[in-house]
């Protein structure tokens, strides 16, 4: 299975919640395996260790995964210490995978050109908009780098139209625009929903 890019390259899979990134990310990373390539797939962990874990899809689909902190981490178990990425030719894997990008750091963005320099084919899923509808921390500049970007919708809530936004709520009502990403202790939901029905307190 040869990539069409000869050797090494960037692709970006985004969307809102719900829209089956995750899946593709699964999807494009199994076909990988069946070809007998070597994959490492990375996420980010909830707590302040790498691990080993897995990427789960809404629809229960998994698929092996490293949780790790930041890009560093990524940077550390693809090469060691200290070690030169290009250096490492054969060792490197075929295809790197990351699911739920934009929740690491933007260092990310300089590890992924590196490894797509040295030919490696990484594939990066995560939000490309936060529940303000906003373009989602460094995302932009993945997009503007990759050679494919696909764009996902999910299926809106409320009138079951394309979904490209994610709707936060807290307590059942549409989230501020200024309430902070992260909530502690308040009861908050996330729903796919389209541009007429996303929703932001006023
Ligand atoms: P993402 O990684 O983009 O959050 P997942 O791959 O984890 O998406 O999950 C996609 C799956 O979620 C769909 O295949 C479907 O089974 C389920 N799903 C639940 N709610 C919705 C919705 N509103 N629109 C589309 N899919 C949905």
């Amino acid at each position: 299975l040869k990539s069409p890019y000869h050797g090494g390259h960037l692709e970006v899979i985004v969307g809102p919640m719900f829209s089956g990134k995750s899946e593709e990310l699964i999807r494009r990373v199994t076909r990988a395996v069946i070809a007998r390539q070597r994959v490492s797939v990375f996420k980010p962990a909830l707590d302040d260790r790498y691990h080993d874990t897995a990427v789960a899809s809404h629809a229960g689909r998994t698929v092996n995964a490293v949780a790790v902190r930041d890009a560093a981490d990524i940077r550390a178990h693809l090469s060691g210490e200290g070690t030169l990425l290009h250096a490492q030719g054969d060792t490197l894997p075929d295809v790197v995978g990351i699911d739920e990008v934009q929740f690491l750091d933007a260092a990310i963005i300089p590890l992924a050109l590196e490894l797509a320099d040295a030919g490696v084919r990484v594939i990066l899923a995560g939000l490309d908009q936060d529940f303000r509808a906003e373009p989602f921390g460094f995302m932009p500049e993945l997009l503007a780098r990759a050679e494919s970007v696909e764009k996902l919708t999910a299926i809106c809530t409320v009138c079951g139209a394309p979904a490209t936004r994610s709707q936060r709520l807290i307590g059942g009502q549409p989230a501020r625009f200024d309430d902070p990403v992260v909530l502690v202790g308040a009861e908050e939901s996330y729903e796919a929903r389209c541009r007429v029905h996303h929703e932001l307190r006023g």
